[in-house]
């Protein structure tokens, strides 16, 4: 199967005043795909995205999403995507079904929210506000707020930080399901394990220049071509499998 391009990235900058946080980045985002955005705080990850997601300015460079070049038609990329919106502008006194279709209504899309909570595993709290919600589901119901209008990708800015492990899990299989039903997902972690488990591929940036891009299995095995080796044995789990046999895998009603 060969991959069809769905974003392309071309000597991507952007300027904050003199200071340069995105230096000239190219890549790919292939269609169907889950794409992470790795590095640090502060190396241009978030910029990047919301310069994609036409909100934000470039400084110069191209950006073409399906097909749709960013300078013309701005618009018609907003109408192809699903943008995770800022938590404070859910209005504190409507419900999540309240919500959903105010959100349909705001992109002129008949939404049956019963069907898009069920989706996100969040039926149960149709009647509930969002400030009740837990972390994780705060974080499912906010994903499903870019389903709405039935986008062909999705941009995920860091959605798991500061979830705790079921909770992170947890929203690994929605990703996954959304993937897998035909969305692309382009998103942004600092957590490389999450990445080695949810991303097809993955660009890593640092201070605004992408310092590698490919499958987490070719990157490490590249590491590994060049004689690199752990320092101790590594053993067969970790300290989070621990936990997540010990709490159980389960989805909890407040993951
Ligand atoms: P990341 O998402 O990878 O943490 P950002 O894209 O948010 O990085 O930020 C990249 C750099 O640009 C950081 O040094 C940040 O301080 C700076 N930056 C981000 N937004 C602005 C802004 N509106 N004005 C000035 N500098 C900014
Ligand atoms: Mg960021």
């Amino acid at each position: 199967m060969t991959a069809t391009t769905i974003i392309s990235i071309r000597d991507l900058t952007k300027k904050y005043g003199d200071f340069e946080a995105v230096k000239g980045i190219s890549f790919d985002v292939f269609e169907g795909e889950i794409f992470g955005l790795l590095g640090p705080n502060g190396a241009g990850k978030s910029t990047t995205l919301e310069i994609i997601e036409t909100l934000r300015q470039k400084t110069s460079g191209s950006v073409t999403v399906n097909g749709i070049d960013l300078d013309k038609h701005p618009d018609r990329i907003k109408e192809i995507i699903g943008v995770q919106l800022q938590t404070s502008g859910y209005y504190p006194g409507l419900n999540l079904t309240e919500l959903i279709a105010l959100f349909g209504g705001l992109y002129n899309r008949r939404v049956n929210p019963l069907e898009l909570l069920d989706s996100v595993n969040l039926r149960d709290k149709a009647k509930a506000k969002f400030k009740d919600l837990s972390g994780g589901q705060k974080q499912r119901f906010s994903i499903a707020t870019t389903l709405i209008n039935d986008p062909r990708i999705i941009f995920l800015d860091e959605p798991t930080t500061g979830l705790d492990p079921q909770a992170r899990r947890n929203l690994w299989d929605l990703i996954r399901q959304i993937r897998d039903r035909g969305t692309t997902v382009i998103l942004t972690t600092h957590y490389m394990d999450e990445a080695e488990i949810l991303c097809d591929r993955v660009a890593i940036i640092d201070a605004g220049r992408i310092i590698a891009l490919d499958t987490p299995d070719k990157l490490i095995d590249k590491l590994v071509d060049t004689g690199f080796e752990r320092p101790k044995e590594v053993k067969q789990a970790n300290l989070e499998d621990v936990f997540i046999q010990l709490t159980g895998h389960a989805l909890r009603a407040d993951a």
